[in-house]
């Protein structure tokens, strides 16, 4: 990048000139140098810019005061620091975008060829529809059928989309010729004639008109409607996940594609189950004799209440893994874990002769041979603090 050159050398002013001066020669320099009236030379569109930028700091009296006390690096930060040279929006309100260099020249409507993009005759996709659809675990699990209604802009069925009352038929735009664009002569500031493009105000860019329009969908060609749609929901999906009926949305405009329905699944919390990804967790629990003595539990899976033994002296959280028997892979074969963690349930509200009974049998125990942890843990009290 080269060395940035000096504003005042750039505009072609003195360094004591007015502000009328600056303007004068600015306008001057900018009508020469303008891109669009020199598109056979490269270089024009780079000095137009530097003369912009020139100009946006001599115009400005507190810009050109810190610039001709410190120079480029008083009216650019980044001036010396990245060679980037014009960086755009130094100081503020700048914009380099030659477009709005243009239009605020020559008050708008400059460089039609950026509106032509925009046909209104051009094929439009028609819009997404979001629906959510909330499932129980269980459906989720096991895949279901459901049934959802939605609200989607469809293609009128009285004008078939055409927008024109029926047994009438949109006519050439008198307006534009059935182009659909207008051509604008403007004469500039500096006295050239400049021709600029943009939709026809009358028919909007469509190049056809309506004389009577469709009553049902008042000439728009799409009207909304209800629709009730079947959904397949694959077992394994999960909250959060989403499926697409592709092609039900919206319809699409001037023979676009027609959008699609986005259904986004919430599955609602379970009393029983929790699921992490195709693993599920269960928490059931037990009795202090069914752990001490083993027993055979009722588990409750995905696929309905199986049979567990549980062996004697489980203890409390332990973890029993049942393999396979958690949730079916989306959209493959295979299933993830279920989990069962036991908890062992204190009895509460005892009678008299309850306690009695639990406190003889629990005076049969010893901690040497029927408790290992609390063995353990005394024995660790003993190495810390020492017998007492
Ligand atoms: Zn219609
Ligand atoms: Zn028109």
């Amino acid at each position: 990048m080269a060395e940035k050159r000096d504003y005042y050398e750039v505009l072609g002013v003195d360094r004591n000139a007015t502000e009328d001066q600056i303007k004068a020669e600015y306008r001057k320099k900018a009508k020469k140098y303008h891109p669009d009236l020199n598109p056979d030379d490269p270089t024009a569109e780079a000095k137009f810019k530097e003369i912009n930028e020139a100009y946006e700091v001599l115009s400005d009296k507190e810009k050109r005061a810190r610039y001709d006390q410190f120079g480029h690096a008083g009216v650019d930060p980044s001036y010396g620091a990245a060679a980037g040279g014009y960086s755009g929006g130094f100081g503020g309100g700048f914009d380099v975008d030659l477009g709005d260099i243009f239009n605020s020249f020559f008050g708008g409507g400059f460089g039609g060829s950026r509106s032509r993009t925009s046909n209104a005759n051009a094929p439009k996709r028609g819009g997404d529809v979001h629906v959510s659809l909330p499932l129980t675990f269980m459906e989720a699990a096991h895949g279901c059928v459901k049934t959802i209604q939605i609200n989607v802009m469809d293609t009128c069925s009285e004008c078939h989309g055409s927008g024109a009352a029926k047994g009438t038929q949109p006519v050439t735009c008198e307006h534009c010729h059935g182009t659909g664009y207008v051509t604008v002569q403007k004469q500039s500031m500096f006295g050239t004639v400049m021709r600029s493009t943009s939709p026809c105000p009358v028919c909007g860019g469509k190049g056809k008109t309506i004389a009577s329009p469709c009553p049902k969908c008042s000439g728009s060609g799409r009207v909304k409607v209800k629709r009730k749609l079947e959904v397949t929901v694959p077992a394994g999906i999960d909250d959060d996940q989403s499926l697409q009926l592709s092609g039900r949305g919206d319809a699409g405009i001037n023979g676009g594609p027609n959008g699609n329905v986005i259904i986004v699944v919430s599955v609602r919390p379970d009393p029983l189950f929790e699921r992490r990804r195709y693993d599920v967790y269960v928490n059931v629990p037990i009795s202090y004799t069914q752990a001490a003595l083993g027993d055979e539990i009722t588990v409750p899976t995905v696929d309905g209440k199986i049979k567990f033994t549980v062996p004697d002296g489980t203890q409390p959280g332990t973890v029993f893994r049942l393999r396979g028997k958690g949730i079916q892979y989306l959209n493959k074969g295979g299933r993830g874990d279920q989990y069962v963690e036991v908890q062992v349930e204190v009895p509460k509200k005892l009678s008299r002769e309850q306690k009695a009974a639990l406190k003889h049998f629990d005076e049969s125990l010893t901690v040497e041979k029927n408790y290992e942890k609390r063995k353990g843990f005394a024995d660790r009290i003993r190495k810390a603090f020492g017998k007492d």
